[in-house]
């Protein structure tokens, strides 16, 4: 049969969502959306990604695992929705013939029974008007499938017909993707990345608008142990599938603790170590071109997050410091963590460096005077100076 050929390979069309809206900038975006995909593909051999008429078609040998190669276009930023789809020639019976075909095997291996064709002329030369494509098509289904019947309201199958210049596509599935923009469309920041929910979470939401990555994780070595340390990078390894591979800064902030400890008030522990944290992070940021600042702070979670404390935090730092999870609630940030697949691992029971030397009663409402008055006792240029010495540079595969 002449549309035989058309089962060769798998064929799937990339919608580019917001990527669409960019005007002039266009052809940029979908060109570091192509450059994505083709780069997570590469593990499949035989796979071709191109731009053509404002999508991005994948084509894949057809002795590949569909599912996979779904789920790895599903996983980057910029990708609206993707369909699985069938291709053949623009006249209306070669168009005749895919769809009863697609519909043999929608029937086979969904049980479909009844349908709705949706066509549409994306060539306004094409002779045939789009209302008119449905009915003709809906007609030639319903004869080559006789156990079909149409359903304009509720069909188990919408068929889509996408008739284009050189070529028609029929696909039923709309898989929705994350959205966002290409990775590396909104320069790169620097993120402080914990073992717990928050900050991988955060640190997904602006790679999603295109940011690109870099990390610093903070241990207290020998108190929290390697294993915890590996959990971290773990967790990092997850985030990295969906931002790709890369590096985090590991530094020991025990010295750090100890000489707040020893010197501060007690109340005031989390609040001095976390000026500390944003130093430090602003330094690395500074030398690795990072023009800010991610953390997953979140208003009112805990008691360094209050309004007061994150002013007190955020007067360390000059530059901005993006907390995309501010106004989320907790099982918000939880559902979102289990649907990007990093909340398993953040759950792991293991020790943090900011439950050592926990205070029993932090202050919620630091004033910044007190804890300027606090830092002055404190080499802070000399202990932030020690730290960035030691880091330490892993670098993040995808896992
Ligand atoms: P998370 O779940 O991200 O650990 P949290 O709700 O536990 O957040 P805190 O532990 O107070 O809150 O930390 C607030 C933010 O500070 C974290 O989201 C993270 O960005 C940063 N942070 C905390 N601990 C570390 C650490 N050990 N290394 C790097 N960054 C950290
Ligand atoms: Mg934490």
């Amino acid at each position: 049969m002449e549309n035989d050929k058309m089962n060769e390979e798998h064929i799937f069309i990339v919608r580019c969502g917001e990527v669409a809206l960019k005007g002039m900038n266009k052809p940029y975006f979908e060109r570091m959306l192509a450059e994505r995909i083709r780069k997570l593909l590469k593990k499949f051999d035989e796979v071709q990604v191109y731009r053509h008429e404002g999508l991005i078609f994948v084509r894949a040998d057809k002795s590949l695992d569909k599912q996979a190669i779904i789920r790895e276009i599903s996983k980057v930023f910029g990708v609206a929705s993707i369909s699985p789809a069938v291709e053949c020639e623009s006249t209306m019976e070669a168009i005749g013939e895919a769809a009863v075909q697609y519909m043999f095997e929608a029937i086979e291996e969904r049980g479909v029974k009844t349908f709705k064709v949706e066509a549409k002329r994306a060539d306004k030369n094409f002779p045939v008007k789009s209302p008119e494509i449905g009915r003709k098509i809906g007609a030639a289904v319903l004869k080559g499938c006789k156990v079909l019947r149409v359903d304009v309201h509720h069909p188990d199958c919408r068929l889509f017909v996408d008739v284009r210049h050189d070529k028609t596509y029929i696909y039923q599935d709309k898989i929705p993707g994350f959205g966002g923009l290409p990775l590396g469309t909104n320069g790169k920041g620097m993120s402080l990345l914990s073992g717990g929910i928050d900050s991988p979470v955060a640190t997904w939401m602006m790679a999603k608008r295109g940011m690109l990555i870099e990390a610093v994780h903070f241990h207290s070595y020998p108190y929290t142990s390697e294993r915890a340390q590996e959990k971290v990078e773990e967790l990092a390894s997850l985030v990295a599938t969906y931002c790709g591979r890369f590096r985090m800064h590991v530094i020991n902030l025990l010295p750090i603790q100890e000489q707040i400890v020893q010197n501060c008030p007690e109340e005031e522990t989390t609040i001095l170590v976390r000026r500390f944290m944003m130093r430090i992070a602003e330094r690395l940021a500074r030398e690795t071109e990072c023009g800010m600042l991610i953390t997953g702070e979140n208003l009112g979670q805990v008691a360094s997050q209050t309004a007061e404390a994150l002013v007190v935090t955020d007067a360390s730092v000059s530059l901005p410091v993006m907390r995309p999870l501010i106004g989320l609630d907790k099982v918000d940030i939880m559902d979102l963590a289990k649907e990007i697949g990093t909340y398993e691992k953040s759950i792991e029971p293991y020790e943090d460096c900011c439950t050592v030397f926990l205070p029993k009663h932090p202050v919620t409402k630091p004033k910044l005077e007190k804890i300027l008055a606090s830092e002055a006792k404190l080499d802070c240029e000399g202990l932030i100076d020690a730290a960035v010495a030691s880091d330490e540079i892993v670098n993040i595969y995808p896992a």
